[in-house]
């Protein structure tokens, strides 16, 4: 059953562009970055009767740009929250500018666990009272699976969402939202001229269409979908071993949770 309602976080370029276009038609958007006129020209090229395409700008590595954003998204009943917009800095972490270290962690992991945390409750008591099931997609990427110098904090953003998402999905296993980390690989979008890495440029470099249609596939299918066939099979017994310990480790502490619920402090 197609979503009612997507947010899609950096839908100005790239693969969060790709997602806004490879959704269904009847699926409404909100489309989020920084750059007003890209999204602007994105909302005509999409918007057809029957289907609204909101349009916020906001920086989503400030306070004020996510909470502009979750305070536009409670307006409209989203039911599929696709965390995308994420940046990194090629080079040294100690060459690496300090803003440029800040924007990274801000972005790709504040904004991710922010939004995520802020819309998700809703988006499964709609679901629930609907009868339909929501959707969360976490973008990732290959460099989650191991510690990457010369990317040192961008890969370690990507392992927190990995490592975020799997615990994510083993907490919510019993409630209606599918829940995704899509990992891509090299794709050709403008990633690379913005990181000061021509990543896309790399041979075998994937399309960003390919990549969002993929992710869509995989939604509700598995938890982690790595994109391309030969990283996903290199990569399988590394995600059935984690697969099968986050899962171990959720039934261990699900039940300390609820033994340990009542009474319990007060929570920062
Ligand atoms: P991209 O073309 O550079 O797109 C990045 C998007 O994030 C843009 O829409 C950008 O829009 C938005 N963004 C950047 N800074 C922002 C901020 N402060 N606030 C709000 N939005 C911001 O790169 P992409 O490859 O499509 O990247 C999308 C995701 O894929 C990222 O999470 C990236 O880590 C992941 N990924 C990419 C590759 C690759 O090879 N390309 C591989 C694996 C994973 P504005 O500049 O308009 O704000």
């Amino acid at each position: 059953m197609p979503h009612r309602f997507a947010l899609v976080t950096g839908a100005s370029s790239g693969i969060g562009e790709a997602f806004a276009r490879a959704l269904p038609a009847d699926t409404g958007l909100l489309i989020t970055a920084r750059d007003a006129e890209a999204l602007t020209r994105l909302q005509h090229e999409l918007s057809r009767p029957g289907r609204a395409v909101e349009v916020l700008a906001a920086d989503l590595a400030t306070d004020d740009g996510r909470a502009a954003l979750a305070d536009k998204a409670r307006t409209l009943d989203i039911d599929l929250l696709i965390n995308n917009a994420g940046v990194g800095a090629f080079g040294a972490v100690l060459e690496n500018t300090e803003e440029a270290e800040r924007q990274t962690v801000e972005l790709n992991v504040t904004a991710v666990a922010v939004l995520t945390r802020a819309l998700l409750p809703a988006m499964i008591d709609r679901a629930a009272r609907d009868n339909r099931r929501a959707g969360l997609i976490l973008v990732s990427s290959t460099t989650a699976f191991q510690p990457v110098p010369y990317l040192a904090t961008y890969s370690a953003t990507k392992a927190f969402i990995l490592s975020y998402g799997e615990a994510l999905a083993t907490e919510l296993r019993r409630k209606p939202v599918d829940v995704l980390v899509l990992c891509p690989g090299a794709t050709r979008t403008r990633f690379g001229e913005r990181s000061g890495f021509a990543v896309g440029s790399l041979p075998g470099a994937a399309d960003p269409d390919d990549v969002a249609r993929d992710g869509l596939a995989a939604l509700g299918r598995r938890t982690v979908h790595v994109s391309g066939f030969g990283t996903r099979q290199l990569l399988r017994p590394f995600l059935w071993s984690r697969h099968a310990a986050t899962g171990g480790l959720g039934a261990l502490l699900s039940a300390f949770d609820r033994g340990n619920r009542f009474g319990r402090p007060p929570r920062l």
